[in-house]
């Protein structure tokens, strides 16, 4: 049976709920909001089933497979607007539905709960385009996928490298043929509890939520911001330097504390596919349109080399050196901090109003409010980009 003795020690992928035979692990919110197995002793069996399928209990050090490395832009401008980067995903996932497949990724609800769900339709590939900065709750997915590849199905399953890990370890030899998996460079996943409260308190402030993209495009792909559209028609557009959200999430403040010691930091995955942004596309690859995003994707399998032939048509795709596409790619590397003020943030979120807390950790100071208004003329003059080579060259 499970015993967490650090919360380091739990990435909330819900492997051992899945294979539980007892059913009696059931994932339960802690006080910073993040998913951790509870089980009920007196209905466990003490098979140690959810041991041998953790990923962080079971992780070891695999042989280094070098993988192939593309850039790679969807031809369908609208898909690459909606999308996080190019919108690589999205054409992996429509050669999937259109082999009858089945794909899995995470949406957000209409209550803005972020959810893993699975979806057979390409219409509904909407749904998982544009990264939610809030970790998604997987639920019974695993159990889901495995009786779909019982069945012969194809399916395609994105997320999260622990999340990837913690599906493999649940499925242990059944057969994954007709399984195609994509993950992610991830820097870390927000809390889904200060999510919700955060949502709440925009409500209670400026009135219902219509529409939430965490990586919004209207201000280019270079500047992308965090875009929370209102029923009344208010709109908050502001990028990573302003953003609260964002704020508290590459401050270290709401991270997962298993993500500030990740052990899934590699090139050397057992994905099909690895996907991640790629700002500095005038670097690498001169010919693509740098303002629509592009995706560096790792191609690790002969499944993965033989989908991506296939998807041609769809679109742009270069080869590059793996060299070139890791280059300065701290996220494949480098844990983030967890914030040192942390601990009374939540005592303080846990007694007083949102507003008050953000006021407190994160104020609208004038270097903030100087850096918005710079970055916003530069975008406007269209010099963000070239200051930005500039700035690279030096
Ligand atoms: C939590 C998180 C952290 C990330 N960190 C980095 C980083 O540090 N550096 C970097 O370069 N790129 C990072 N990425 C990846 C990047 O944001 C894009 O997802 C990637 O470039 C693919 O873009 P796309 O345009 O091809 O696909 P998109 O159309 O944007 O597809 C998004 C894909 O991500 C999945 N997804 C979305 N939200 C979640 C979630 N909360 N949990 C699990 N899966 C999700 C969807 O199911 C879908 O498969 C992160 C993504 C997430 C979700
Ligand atoms: S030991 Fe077996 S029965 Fe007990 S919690 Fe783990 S999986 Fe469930
Ligand atoms: S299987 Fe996943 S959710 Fe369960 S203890 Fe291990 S890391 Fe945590
Ligand atoms: S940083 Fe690591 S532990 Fe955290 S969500 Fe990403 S893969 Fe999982």
């Amino acid at each position: 049976m499970i015993e967490l003795k650090n919360k380091t020690d739990c990435c909330g992928c819900s492997a051992c709920m899945n294979i539980c035979p007892r059913k009696c692990i059931h994932m339960l919110s802690d006080n910073e909001g993040f998913l951790y197995p509870n089980i009920d002793i007196d209905q466990c069996i003490n098979c140690g089933l959810c041991e041998k399928c953790c990923p962080i209990i079971n992780f070891k050090e695999r042989a280094m497979k070098v993988p192939e490395a593309y850039v790679i832009q969807n031809k369908d401008a609208a898909v690459c607007h909606e999308s996080t980067s190019g919108g690589a995903f999205t054409a992996i996932a429509e050669y999937v539905i259109e082999n009858h497949g089945i794909v899995f990724g995470a949406e957000m609800t209409d209550q803005y709960k972020v959810r893993h769900c699975a979806v057979e339709a390409k219409a509904d590939l909407k749904k998982f385009r544009n990264s939610k900065y809030v970790q998604s709750d997987v639920g019974q997915t695993y159990q889901e996928v495995k009786k779909y590849l019982k069945e012969g199905r194809l399916v395609c399953y994105s997320g999260t490298p622990c999340q990837i890990e913690g599906l493999l370890q649940y499925l242990g030899e059944c057969e994954k043929d007709s399984l195609v998996l994509v993950d992610l460079v991830c820097r870390a996943v927000p809390s889904p509890g200060v999510w919700k409260k955060y949502v709440a308190f925009l409500e209670n402030k400026y009135g219902k939520i219509s529409s939430i993209r965490f990586r919004d495009k209207t201000l280019g792909y270079q500047y992308s911001t965090m875009e929370i559209i209102f029923e009344n028609g208010k709109v908050l557009r502001e990028g990573i330097e302003s953003d609260k959200w964002l704020r508290m999430f590459f401050s270290g403040m709401i991270i997962r504390p298993s993500c500030s010691s990740c052990k899934f930091r590699s090139i050397n995955r057992r994905s099909d596919f690895t996907l991640w942004d790629c700002l500095n596309i005038h670097r690498i690859d001169k010919s693509l349109d740098e303002k629509l995003g592009v995706t560096r994707v790792l191609v690790h399998t002969n499944k993965g080399k033989k989908i991506l032939d296939a998807i041609g048509d769809k679109i742009e795709c270069h080869h590059i050196s793996v060299d070139a596409a890791i280059n300065h790619v701290n996220e494949l590397s480098v844990s983030p901090n967890i914030n040192e003020k942390r601990a009374s943030f939540y005592e303080d979120i846990g007694k007083t109003s949102m507003e008050k807390v953000l006021n407190t950790y994160f104020p609208n100071t004038s270097a903030i409010k100087i850096k918005r208004n710079v970055r916003r003329i530069m975008n406007r003059l269209g010099i963000d980009v070239i200051i930005k080579h500039f700035i690279r060259k030096g």
